[in-house]
C-alpha cells in the first residue's frame, strides 16, 4: 500500500487499487509552515473519505473534495450534519453510531472506535486566540462552525497489515488497552493540542506497541491557533523505551509505499 501524508491528520491511503482519504485537510492560511499546494481535485480519486472528528482541521475541506469525487464519507453525527449544512447529499454520508462499526471495502477493511478529544486544547486554543488580536472574531467563528462531535478512530486492514489512525490525543488508557488486543503494524499518533502532547503520544506507543510508529499533526497548519510542535522529546523516548517499534518521520506531502 501507498500512504501520502497531506499535513495535520490528513492522509491519502492506495490500497489494492483502492484509494481512501482520512480527514482531508488542505486549507492553510498564509502564514501556515509547511504550505500545502495540493488542492480538492488532485486528492478526487478516493472512493471513500473516513472523518475522525468534525473540527475544521479535519473536515472543512470535505465538501469541496466531495464535489470533484464519488467519494462518500464516514463520519459521526455532528460532522455529518455541518457536511449537510455545507451542501453535501445525504445519501453520500455514513453516520457511523456504533463503536466497532466495520466496513469491508474488498481491498481494505475500516473500522471504527470511539474515542476522546485531546483535553486540554480548548484552553490552549484560548490562549492562542488572545494572541490573535483582531483576529479572534474571524478564528472563534470558524472553530465554532466546526463542532467535534463524537470523536472516532479508525482501524485499517490491507492484506493483514494493520494499520490505526487517531485524529485527536484524548485517549484514555482503557481505551488503548482494548485496542491493543489486535497487534499493529503502523500506529498513526497525532501531536498537537496540548502542552504534554509529547508524554500522551508516547503513552499510545508504549500500550499499542506498533512495529512502526509515524507523528502526524504536528504541523503548524493554522497559526494562531496550531504551532509547530517539537516531536523531538515523543522520538527519544520511544526509540529509549520501546525497541520494537521503529519511528520515521514524513515531510508533507511525502508518498511512502508498506
Ligand atoms: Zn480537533
Amino acid at each position: 500500500m501507498k500512504l501520502r501524508w497531506l499535513g495535520t491528520a490528513g492522509f491519502e491511503v492506495e490500497a489494492n487499487d483502492q484509494v481512501f482519504l482520512i480527514d482531508p485537510y488542505l486549507s492553510r492560511n498564509p502564514q501556515a509552515r509547511p504550505a500545502q499546494n495540493l488542492q480538492p481535485e488532485d486528492i478526487s480519486k478516493a472512493g471513500q473519505i473516513f472523518i475522525t472528528h468534525g473540527h475544521f482541521d479535519h473536515l472543512c475541506d470535505v465538501p469541496n473534495i466531495m464535489a470533484r469525487s464519488t467519494a462518500s464519507v464516514y463520519c459521526s453525527e455532528i460532522a455529518a450534519s455541518t457536511l449537510v449544512r455545507a451542501g453535501v447529499n445525504s445519501n453520500r454520508i455514513n453516520v457511523i453510531k456504533t463503536d466497532g462499526y466495520l466496513a469491508d471495502f474488498g481491498g481494505y477493511r475500516a473500522q471504527a472506535f470511539f474515542s476522546r478529544h485531546i483535553k486540554f486544547d480548548l484552553p490552549l486554543i484560548a490562549k492562542r486566540l488572545l494572541r490573535a488580536g483582531t483576529q479572534y472574531r474571524r478564528l472563534s467563528k470558524i472553530i465554532k462552525a466546526y463542532p467535534k462531535g463524537q470523536v472516532l478512530s479508525w482501524r485499517f486492514t490491507i492484506n493483514e497489515y494493520t494499520m490505526h489512525h487517531f485524529g485527536s490525543g484524548g485517549s484514555t488508557n482503557k481505551e488503548l488497552e482494548r485496542l491493543s488486543a489486535f497487534p499493529l503494524d503502523l500506529l498513526l499518533v497525532p501531536l498537537q493540542g496540548h502542552t504534554h502532547i509529547c508524554d500522551i503520544a508516547f503513552q499510545y506507543v508504549r500500550v499499542l506497541q506498533p512495529r512502526l510508529v509515524i507523528p502526524i499533526h504536528q504541523d503548524d497548519f493554522y497559526p494562531p491557533v496550531s504551532k509547530t510542535v517539537d516531536i523531538q522529546p515523543f522520538v527519544k523516548q520511544v526509540r529509549e523505551h520501546c525497541p520494537g517499534t521503529e519511528v520515521r518521520i514524513m515531510a508533507v506531502n511525502e508518498t511512502i509505499t508498506l
